[in-house]
């Protein structure tokens, strides 16, 4: 017994030094279900420095085993629920704040007599309310991924906001994106001639209503299941395609217009000022890519959907690319969510059949066959060579995780090539992609294809990029973690600034 107190705080003052960092160190009761890498997930550290603090030689944990890691004052489960560990500068109704709780309920929660605490104090939290702010504590830690609407914290209600008219906009079009009568557009933002222009800011209003999930948020409606069951699992939109098509395009207002607030805060050079990019979320609607099983951290199987994980792929690299002052359009757009979290990354995503095509026109068959599918790829390349309009500094990235049993387990970018004839510009768009998503230990590949989605493509460039082939178990895993997916992002975003610099 003594001997074990000793090793710990041994192993306590160690890290602590050996960090050199204001973290705080703390123990983790590991819960059934849990894994390694998710445990190094969630508190920011790497498999191997998990392993050596704790003299770990294998992957193996079990319930109930304790593990050092380092907290940097986060909330975290433990075997008596959800527990917050107070930093330097916290208060109470910081604290509060964060979970959306009250500073009453949290002192009654803690039996608290004063509104005194100390750095490393734990303080329980209502664990629903833990879940509800495990995204907002994400879209804090990454200062320019705020997706949801400032101010939308409950769950439903009007939601106002700035919209930057765009090239192409009509007053209409701006109110029947938002559900608002023009009218009313009109009045809100003192206008009487019809006369709008590029640039210019009008307030804009919404109904959203969002739905907390471990694997969300949602809007609109959430999926009937919390987790993709199997590889066959699917789930039939509940919506004509019209109305998924106006909620999606609401959503992606909603998107953009806090796009255009973080904007305008932080107001940095635009290095893609001028150039006009399409993201083309491979998949969608009624079909899913690849569906393969991986497994959670107590070897069950959990499955993760190619076009929901390449579509949040997408939406990260359209905010980081709208940041850096390009202009951003996708091939095809979803009624009911943006950027997800999926904390845990067991908590895989459903395959919704619910995304749309990005064009009014195609939607307003009724019927589940103008859903995107495969057999309508080329619907992909009219929406963007409608975009394009003309040539000049215009590029097309189509975005996939490939299942290839055959090919290493790095990333894989596509060119335009048959029978010998090259696109030479979009395969140097390729080459600089494939050294900005090469990485130590899994270089990527490059390839040329006579792929529909590339053919008669009016982009400057265009590529298909197979971002993980998750064929392989560890990648398969990296496409659950939000974290991972967002360093995908970044990597395609680099890619994109190097191209952008030559050309
Ligand atoms: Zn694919």
């Amino acid at each position: 017994m003594f001997r074990y107190i000793r090793l710990f705080l041994f192993a306590w003052l160690f890290l602590s030094c050996a960090a050199h960092a204001p973290a705080l160190t703390e123990t983790y009761v590991v819960q059934r279900g849990d894994s390694l890498w998710e445990i190094a997930d969630r508190y920011s550290m790497s498999v191997t420095e998990l392993k050596r603090s704790n003299g770990l030689r294998s992957h193996h944990i079990y319930p109930g085993q304790r593990l050092l890691i380092r907290s940097q004052g986060r909330s975290t489960r433990s075997s008596s629920g959800v527990e917050y560990v107070v930093r330097r500068g916290d208060s109470l109704s910081k604290i509060a704040d964060r979970y959306s709780m009250s500073v009453t309920e949290l002192k009654r929660i803690n039996g608290l007599k004063s509104n005194n605490i100390y750095p490393g104090q734990r303080l329980h939290i209502r664990s629903s309310a833990a879940q509800l702010s495990r995204s907002r504590s994400y879209t804090e830690q990454s200062s320019r991924t705020t997706v949801q609407p400032s101010r939308s914290r409950p769950s439903s209600g009007y939601v106002e906001m700035d919209y930057v008219v765009r090239r192409g906009d009509t007053l209409s079009k701006i109110a029947a994106q938002y559900s608002m009568g023009l009218t009313e557009l009109k009045r809100s933002n003192g206008i009487r001639a019809d006369r709008i222009y590029v640039g210019q800011r009008l307030k804009v209003r919404t109904r959203l209503q969002k739905i907390a999930m471990d694997n969300g948020p949602y809007y609109f409606y959430r999926p009937k299941a919390a987790v993709q069951r199997s590889r066959g699992y699917r789930e039939v939109p509940p919506k004509k395609p019209i109305e998924d098509y106006r909620s999606a395009r609401n959503l992606m207002g909603v998107f953009n217009a806090n796009i255009n607030s973080d904007m305008r805060r932080d107001s940095r050079s635009q290095p893609l000022k001028g150039w006009r990019i399409v993201l083309d979320p491979g998949h969608g609607g009624r079909d899913p890519g690849a569906i393969v099983s991986n497994l959670d951290g107590n070897n069950r199987s959990v499955y993760v959907v190619e076009d929901e994980f390449v579509y949040d792929i997408a939406l990260r690299l359209y905010q980081k690319l709208r940041l850096a002052g390009a202009e951003v359009e996708m091939t095809v757009i979803s009624p009911n969510h943006l950027i997800r979290e999926n904390n845990p990354p067991a908590r895989t995503f459903v395959h919704e059949q619910n995304e749309v095509y990005n064009d009014v026109s195609v939607n307003r068959r009724n019927s589940f066959s103008v859903r995107p599918g495969l057999h309508n790829i080329v619907q992909r390349v009219k929406i963007a060579n409608r975009f394009f309009a003309r040539r000049g500094k215009t590029l097309f990235i189509s975005l996939h995780a490939d299942n290839t049993p055959s090919r290493p387990k790095g990333p894989l970018v596509i060119y335009w090539s048959r029978r010998g004839k090259i696109d030479s510009r979009s395969r140097s768009f390729a080459r600089i992609m494939e050294r900005a998503l090469d990485l130590p230990d899994v270089p990527a590949q490059i390839s040329g294809r006579n792929l529909a989605v590339l053919r008669g493509n009016l982009a400057q460039a265009e590529i298909l990029v197979e971002i993980r082939n998750v064929h392989d178990k560890g990648e398969a895993w990296a496409l659950r973690s939000h974290k991972r997916r967002d360093s995908d992002a970044n990597r395609i975003f680099r890619g994109i600034l190097n191209y952008a610099k030559r050309y």
